[in-house]
């Protein structure tokens, strides 16, 4: 096995069990190395930190996967798979749902490794040279494991142009997922699109939120902004919202939402505008009593903070406008970048511009089958607030 050498100091980070050795902590080695073969890494004085998968080609240069003196092998992945997979079987919180995430990365100890289950359809996501060089353990000890009937891989072509590995995608066992498969939460289902849709197809991400805003839907006029497939709007219509309004830019996203509001409430009285949600609030004269506020990821780099701050302070300002006395206000930063307290911050000075005091009544963020490990805090991207207006 390879070492990968660092340069002095920068040990620092793994020894807080930090998952990630930046090329530039390097100082010898791995660069010649086959992408995602197992490496040790090492301090600049020799001490022996633990072991990795490296990718030569990338800023991170090896993902760890383990922290001690022996090296593992590969048979620590099946374990790992398996414990996250059995956790999630015995998990209360996920028992209304047949759609949960199985393998979160990190958060799992399995850095470039997303698996997220649909019914009976695991579909895969690889994001490292490391788990890239190992479809044939992942689909056996997968297969095993999760006990459905289907997997497949969708490519992440930025991911995998990242990591200087060809991205690939189709059947790993079974048949091929249908354009539409259907998942459940609850009494809820919806229509998901594993092949083409945005992440592996649905936002699980947001199932706790959308649970809130069943909860809180009734008698409400909705206001659901960037509503992607209708995750939230159908979860209010079956709340029993007195009106949704649905704002999304893809057209291919608001078929699908019509198709699940269609097939939960088809009595709702639903509108579906495809437009730019930002312009939608600002020309907008109706009111609403709860509003959705989950844009993309407005902060891919660190560079992007300011610009995204003010996005997602605009939005808020202008949706506080159209918001009814004791309107509630679920918003979301689905960037890392801006996170809890910077996100906490932008909705008070949106508040102040708008004029309107606000309470937060909840946070929001990731359910229990996203997992964020406490060595790796850039795994918390999702923080959210619902807010009383
Ligand atoms: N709330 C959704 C997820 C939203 S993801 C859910 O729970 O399922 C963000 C969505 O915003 C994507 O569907 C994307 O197509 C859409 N989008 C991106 N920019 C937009 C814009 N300027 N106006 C409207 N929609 C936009």
């Amino acid at each position: 096995m390879r070492d990968v050498v660092l340069k002095p100091g920068r040990e620092r980070s793994l020894r807080r069990r930090h998952p990630w050795v930046l090329s530039g902590s390097v100082a010898d080695g791995g660069g010649e190395a086959s992408p995602g073969e197992w490496v040790r890494v090492v301090s600049a004085e020799g001490e022996v930190l633990g072991f990795g998968h490296v990718s030569p080609a990338s800023q991170i240069r090896v993902r760890m996967l383990y922290f001690g003196k022996e090296a593992p092998g590969d048979g620590l992945l099946v374990e790992r798979i398996e414990a996250a997979v059995a956790r999630r079987a015995g998990d209360p919180l996920l028992e209304s749902t047949d759609a949960v995430r199985l393998v979160n990365a990190e958060g799992d100890g399995l850095p470039g490794l997303v698996v997220d289950r649909y019914g009976d359809t695991a579909v895969v996501r690889l994001s490292s040279a490391g788990m890239a060089a190992r479809r044939d353990l992942l689909i056996r000890s997968l297969r095993s494991a999760c006990g459905v009937s289907a997997g497949y891989e969708r490519a992440d072509a930025p991911a995998a142009r990242r990591e200087g590995v060809a991205p690939a995608e189709g059947a790993w066992w079974g048949a091929p997922p249908p354009e539409r498969l259907t998942i459940h939460e609850g009494e809820r289902s919806y229509a998901v699109n594993v092949l083409h849709g945005q992440k592996t197809g649905f936002y699980l991400d947001q199932r706790d939120a959308r649970e809130r805003v069943e909860r809180l839907a009734q008698g409400r006029r909705v206001l659901d902004l960037f509503s992607y497939s209708g995750g939230f709007a159908v979860a209010a219509a079956r709340g029993g919202a007195a009106r949704v309004t649905l704002v999304e830019s893809s057209a291919d996203a608001l078929d699908l939402a019509r198709h699940n509001l269609e097939a939960n409430a088809p009595d709702t009285d639903a509108r579906f505008e495809r437009s730019d949600a930002f312009r939608f609030v600002r020309g907008c004269e109706e009111r609403f009593d709860l509003i959705v506020i989950d844009p993309p990821p407005l902060a891919r780099r660190r560079n992007d903070v300011t610009r995204a701050t003010r996005a997602y302070k605009d939005v808020l300002l202008f949706a506080l406008h159209r918001a009814a006395p004791g309107a509630r206000i679920l918003c979301f930063s689905c960037s890392h970048h801006v996170g809890p307290d910077l996100f906490r911050k932008v909705c008070f000075g949106a508040s102040l511009d708008a004029k309107r005091p606000l309470q937060v009544v909840g946070e929001l963020g990731l359910p229990s089958d996203h997992p964020v490990a406490l060595d790796h805090p850039e795994g918390r991207y999702l923080s959210g607030l619902d807010l009383l207006a």
